[in-house]
């Protein structure tokens, strides 16, 4: 039987060694495989001829006949424009061609009738349609897919289009790819169990409805299954990598709850620890004394006590004569922990260190002695931590607090050197919906904080315009009475800096004017860490009392008597960012505020995002909001490095039911072919090889 991954694309009819190369370079399509994959980001109804008359702004790509009655040029050279007005029965619309505006002047004629293709635009009042593909009508040259009117529309570059490789040109190579012996011949991959029970078509069928489909429903048979099957090829590839490494990889075995752990849990611990916190405590336990390597992620709000949870993980670690290591993402949370857990561990008697970018040399060479001859039980610190020179005598535990900020490459630094890796807790206060749990991270196991301390009080929300700015401003002014204080944050967008550092310093000028009895700190991006460390104390300690800020603050800091928000322009926020914005306040035993400041004339979406935060302060319906709305983004590309997901079908943002699905029958599928070895398994195991073998080696990292 042919394979379709073995023949290159020259060898297509009406291809060619030349369309196969541009194609190769522009699309990475190489072999019939790729070309039978490159599926259309859109479907358009050719089926319909819109009339001019009928345009109106929400219309995609559409089709218009009719005639062109006269062209200009403007310009010359390179900068040579073409401008044709097209008329049909119902009115006239004008054609701008750029690019090859002297060869498509050459090609068309009045007169003659043409379909043409292509979005509209407005323009001064006007619409008209940019580079519209073009094509003499006649009865018989509709597209490939006619008889029914669904056809793919695929993307395509510039480049592509000015060498005659046009929408039209791709959409009849894939007719011709699909009345191959190759594309018709394709055998299948999934399991006829499956394939059964979830109504999936056969391979062919479905790769060919992917790029021509009979008809909607057809198409949505095609697409369900090859969302599952992308879906469930990956679960399969995530769950047994699982089940490798925990045969592969070794992990210490923490075997005792020793004498600090229980002395801390009954002398030094100032409260008793919530429900959800005792729950993670135990899963970490039985991970870590069961000789493989534990691999956890800890998700709980902000706030919700993941700090004593690490610390205590770690006194497990240092009970059975371990090291342990803290890394956070930034000097000023590394700090914190560093407070945080000195008082518990000098009323332990256990030693430890704080290791940085700006920990001196000496102090630095001090630490790597220490850790060295093991005289150092536990390590806090930055990315400094995986320094290269940085040598452990027992590293048995790394805490990853806020992992985002962190690489997989980065944690896998931390323990190449060593035998038997440390036990890894990777700690997240942005919750992870489950969806992506399952993909993104779904090689981790998940432990969840979903108990906040008691005693706290939700977090009262409110929108406010810039011209109600006085009354927010009188606000602050009597909870700073009140002796509370007060954080007030700006966006930060990357690409415009300047920008964003000029409304904090106006900001940070204005907050000055409006409260001048109260002292104001301020941090930002810009600022060397020596200084921001020293205005993020300032307010840490209560001195000053109003912190101006740019998101540098979003990650953990702690500052119980702060309680109100305010954050500027919000509609500039991520709806996770603003949750975790909020989760600065409310952490004292005071009703707190956040005050999300906007513009009046918010749209749709964005105006759907600030009443989520309004109306929830529930950070799992929080995230799956965003995910909704943004889709996976950051996240997914948190992990790109290590473990690369590249879906090509399915949308983790919208096919959540799809993973689940995936996950529960590609598990159940490993518990009887663990190591696929059936038929069936042979044949999945071989497609994961495909697949995911070109990826990087992640059987190390986390
Ligand atoms: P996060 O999960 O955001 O890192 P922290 O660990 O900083 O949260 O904890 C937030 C606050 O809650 C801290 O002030 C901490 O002392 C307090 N806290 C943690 N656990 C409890 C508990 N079980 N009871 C009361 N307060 C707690
Ligand atoms: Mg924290």
């Amino acid at each position: 039987m042919p394979n379709p991954r073995k023949i290159d694309l020259q060898y297509l009819k009406g291809v060619g060694p030349k369309r196969a190369e541009l194609l190769r370079k522009e699309l990475g399509v190489a072999t019939f495989h790729d070309l039978m994959t490159y599926y259309p980001f859109r479907y358009i109804d050719r089926s319909t001829i819109h009339h001019v008359t009928d345009i109106n702004d929400d219309m995609p790509y559409i089709q218009l006949r009719g005639r062109f009655v006269s062209f200009g040029t403007n310009g010359e050279g390179a900068k040579l424009r073409l401008n044709a007005l097209f008329a049909d029965e119902t009115g006239t619309i004008e054609m701008v061609w750029f690019n090859r505006a002297r060869q498509v002047a050459r090609q068309l004629h009045t007169g003659r009738e043409y379909i043409v293709f292509g979005k509209p635009t407005e323009y001064r009042g006007h619409y008209n349609i940019v580079h519209p593909e073009v094509e003499e009508y006649s009865p018989q040259s509709q597209a490939p897919s006619q008889g029914h009117g669904l056809v793919g529309v695929y993307s395509l570059t510039e480049r592509l289009i000015t060498a005659h490789v046009t929408q039209r040109v791709i959409q009849r190579m894939i007719a011709t790819l699909m009345d191959t012996e190759a594309a018709r011949s394709l055998p299948n991959i999934m399991p006829a169990s499956l394939m059964a029970s979830r109504r999936l078509l056969p391979r062919a069928q479905a790769v060919r409805a992917m790029h021509m489909p009979r008809d909607v429903a057809e198409l949505q048979q095609a697409q369900f299954t090859m969302k599952y099957e992308e879906l469930f090829l990956l679960e399969l590839n995530i769950l047994r990598y699982m089940s490798n490494r925990g045969r592969k990889v070794g992990g210490h075995i923490f075997s005792r709850v020793g004498e600090h752990f229980n002395t801390f849990y009954r002398e030094v611990l100032p409260y008793d620890l919530t429900g959800a916190q005792k729950r993670v405590l135990r899963e970490m336990r039985a991970d870590m004394g069961s000789g493989r390597q534990m691999n956890r992620l800890l998700q709980g709000d902000v706030g919700s006590g993941k700090t004593v949870v690490a610390f205590m993980t770690a006194l497990l670690a240092v009970d059975n004569g371990y090291q342990a290591c803290v890394m956070a993402p930034t000097e000023i949370l590394a700090n914190q922990h560093l407070e945080t857990m000195i008082p518990w561990a000098e009323r332990l008697g256990l030693s430890v260190a704080l290791l940085t970018g700006s920990t001196r040399q000496s102090e630095r060479t001090a630490i790597h002695g220490r850790l060295m001859d093991g005289t150092l039980n536990i390590l806090v610190g930055t990315h400094a931590l995986i320094e290269d020179n940085v040598q452990w005598a027992r590293l048995g535990l790394a805490v990853i607090d806020e992992q985002h900020r962190f690489g997989v490459a980065q944690r896998a630094k931390l323990w190449e050197k060593a035998a038997v890796p440390p036990h890894v807790l990777v700690m997240t206060a942005t919750p992870i919906p489950r969806t992506l749990a399952m993909t993104v991270y779904g090689d981790l196991d998940v432990s969840v904080i979903d108990e906040l301390p008691p005693g706290r009080k939700p977090v009262t929300t409110v929108t406010r315009t810039d011209d109600q700015r006085e009354r927010v401003n009188r606000f602050i002014g009597s909870q700073l009475r009140e002796g509370h204080q007060v954080y007030i944050v700006y966006p930060l967008i990357e690409e415009n800096e300047k920008l964003d550092l000029l409304a904090v310093e106006k900001g940070y000028e204005m907050v000055c004017d409006t409260f001048p009895s109260y002292r104001v700190a301020m941090v930002h991006g810009r600022m060397k860490p020596a200084e921001k460390d020293h205005q993020m104390e300032l307010f840490a300690s209560g001195k000053a009392h109003i912190l101006v800020a740019t998101t540098v603050i979003e990650v953990g800091v702690n500052v119980p008597n702060a309680s109100v928000m305010v954050i500027e322009n919000a509609e500039r926020f991520g709806l996770s960012q603003l949750h975790q914005l909020r989760g600065r306040v409310g952490r004292g035993a005071d009703r707190s505020y956040c005050v999300l400041m906007t513009r009046h004339d918010l749209k749709g979406s964005t105006r759907h995002r600030l009443d989520v935060m309004t109306q929830t302060t529930d950070g799992f319906l929080i995230a799956e909001e965003d995910l909704k709305l943004r889709g996976p983004g950051d996240l997914e590309g948190t992990m790109q490095s290590g473990m690369a997901l590249n879906l090509k079908v399915a949308k983790l943002a919208q096919d959540g039911q799809i993973v689940q699905l995936a996950r529960d029958d590609a598990e159940r599928w490993l518990n009887n072919d663990p190591n696929l070895t059936s038929t069936e398994g042979r044949r999945l195991d071989h497609e994961l090889q495909l697949i995911f073998n070109k990826t990087h080696d992640w059987s190390q990292i986390s």
